[in-house]
């Protein structure tokens, strides 16, 4: 699962976000996914309130904000939607697809206290 160790480096991040904006505890997460990261969100929940246990963001609420998969389409020269990797173009049906975005996972926001 590796849910669990990307939550352990958003820990870290938090760690030292604290530490340059001198804050000492975390309330809320944003962090936004994108669909195509490969990211379970629910096993994310799961890893994330394990990970933070005993930490500058124990009991802190995860909100995860779902970002479409992009592609650009070389027949359409356009950027179209995707469910998934590797997915045909909704448009014209071609796999000539170039992931463009939500392949990605960051923090969006915090609020702390
Ligand atoms: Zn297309």
């Amino acid at each position: 699962m590796h849910e669990m160790s990307l939550c352990e480096s958003v820990l870290k991040c938090l760690q030292e976000s604290a530490k340059a904006q001198n804050f000492k505890q975390v309330k809320t997460v944003w962090l936004e996914i994108g669909a195509l990261s490969g990211v379970e969100i629910e096993a994310m929940r799961f890893s994330f309130e394990v990970v933070v246990k005993d930490s500058l963001a124990d009991g802190a609420k995860l909100e995860i904000i779902e970002l479409p998969g992009q592609a650009w389409c070389m027949k359409c020269s356009e950027t179209v939607t995707i469910e998934q990797r590797f997915d045909a173009c909704p448009n014209c049906g071609s796999y000539q697809l170039q992931v463009t975005g939500g392949d990605e996972m960051k923090i969006k926001e915090l609020e702390v206290e």
